[in-house]
């Protein structure tokens, strides 16, 4: 049997197995930072397998490990590197199921119900599944394979840092660094086991807004004798409208400006000292992202000296665009083709549309080619357009994708190896 033929068979034979990890996954959600749980059954498991390295406790709860294969890699691409996120998001779950989370934790000072809500816990139990699977075949590779299992993708707790970002800082991408990194998320916009992709910018970035405007408090019926803040603020999100429809080059990349919290003022007849107002920005190219940035410091700011105000604007840049290397992507596209075409129920793969979430699985991508890829999930009689979004806490995962998942992450491991050995 050819090596493909062996992960197929693998794969087919580790099914059950996969969907048990994920129901007990699912049943145990941890939030970001704290995944402590989900990162020791990974790091048990990895080492039953023999691997050649296992280290833990990156940036927190992450697990690194390196599976050797024993055939020569190739000069320059003789690793590559696998990524699954492993936090749950607050959410209380609303779906009956068996294995359904009753977990709570504390959030941000707060008591929420915890959930896999968006999924990583198909994340984990894949990966550990593409780990069964290469361990297996290890004699086989020519290369290594570095698996990362990977903290707080939905942002670490308030003042901690975490995720994708804090792993690189603590060497996760090196000795050895891999030439290319591939990851999947599971999502309820295609039926279960359907393949989505597309080369280029995929996700857009993520960065936090908070605009506060100073005025002068005041008595409600004699705004003369103060500065209205309240006023230079509803102006300020209209300006901010603009940025989008009126300057940006739209034939490049969409982006969106939300202002989603304002907060100002106690009562009727009191104009406020100041207002703080919220918001997020999103991008699909940094030099658009950093041009939305100048134009809202210039735009608020603007606007309150022509209202005698004066405003502070902090943008924080939490995510960066999540980019698939169209050279790597073109390469390993008759990769997932093949996954998508093949298997006990071929579903089929599709160039899916540019979405305004975000990943932190651009953070390694920014650093070494990357393809991050869709699995759908929705159950085959509900129309995914209509189906609970991750995230929701009624999401529901129709685990024939799983299977799915793994083949592809274990075929595009081998073959990305197999095209560098030569
Ligand atoms: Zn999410
Ligand atoms: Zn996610």
């Amino acid at each position: 049997m050819s090596l493909q033929q062996d992960i197929d068979a693998a794969s087919a034979a580790l099914e059950g197995q996969v969907i048990a990890w994920r129901r007990d996954l699912h049943a145990h959600p941890e939030l970001g930072n704290r995944e402590f749980r989900t990162a020791s059954l990974v790091a048990e498991h990895l080492r039953s397998l023999g691997f050649d390295e296992v280290k833990t406790g990156v940036a927190h709860t992450g697990v690194v490990g390196l599976l050797k294969g024993g055939k020569p890699g190739g000069a320059n691409g003789g690793v590559v590197a696998l990524r699954a996120d492993m936090d749950g998001l607050p959410v209380t779950e609303e779906v009956e199921l068996p294995f359904a989370s009753k977990v709570r934790a504390v959030w941000n000072g707060e008591e929420v119900g915890v959930m896999h809500a968006c999924g990583h816990d198909c994340h984990v139990a894949i990966l550990m599944g593409v780990a069964s699977i290469l361990a297996g075949l290890r004699e086989q590779l020519p290369g290594s394979v570095k698996f990362i299992f990977q903290p707080a993708e939905e942002m670490p707790p308030e003042g901690e840092e975490g995720g994708a970002a804090l792993m690189i800082k603590e060497g996760a991408l090196e000795n050895p660094t891999p030439g290319a990194i591939f990851g999947l998320h599971v999502t309820s916009r295609q039926p279960a086991g359907v393949i989505g992709y597309r080369p280029g910018p995929t996700m857009a970035s993520s960065d936090k807004l908070k605009i506060t405007v100073q005025g002068k408090q005041t008595h409600g019926a004699a705004p003369w004798l103060g500065v209205d803040p309240i006023v230079t603020s509803a102006q300020i999100v209209l300006g901010l409208q603009t940025i989008v429809s009126r300057t940006l080059d739209l034939n490049r990349e969409p982006a969106v400006v939300t202002i989603g919290a304002i907060k100002g003022g106690v009562r009727e007849n009191i104009i406020p000292d100041s207002v703080e107002m919220r918001g997020t920005i999103r991008s699909f190219d940094e030099g658009m992202r950093d041009a939305i940035h100048e134009r809202i410091t210039t735009l608020a700011e603007g606007i309150s000296a022509a209202s005698r105000a004066t405003c502070k604007v902090c943008i924080t840049k939490n995510y960066p665009v999540t980019r698939n290397d169209p050279v790597l992507t073109e390469q390993m596209v008759p990769t997932l083709t093949r996954v998508a075409s093949t298997g006990p129920r071929p579903m089929g793969i599709e160039v899916v549309p540019k979405a305004t979430g975000a990943e932190d699985f651009s953070f390694f991508q920014r650093l070494i080619p990357g393809l991050f890829f869709f699995v759908g999930v929705t159950p085959p009689d509900i129309e995914p357009s209509k189906a609970y979004s991750n995230h929701s806490p009624r999401f529901v995962v129709d685990e024939r994708g799983l299977e799915v998942g793994v083949r592809a992450l274990a075929h595009l491991a081998v073959d990305y190896l197999t095209s560098k050995a030569g």
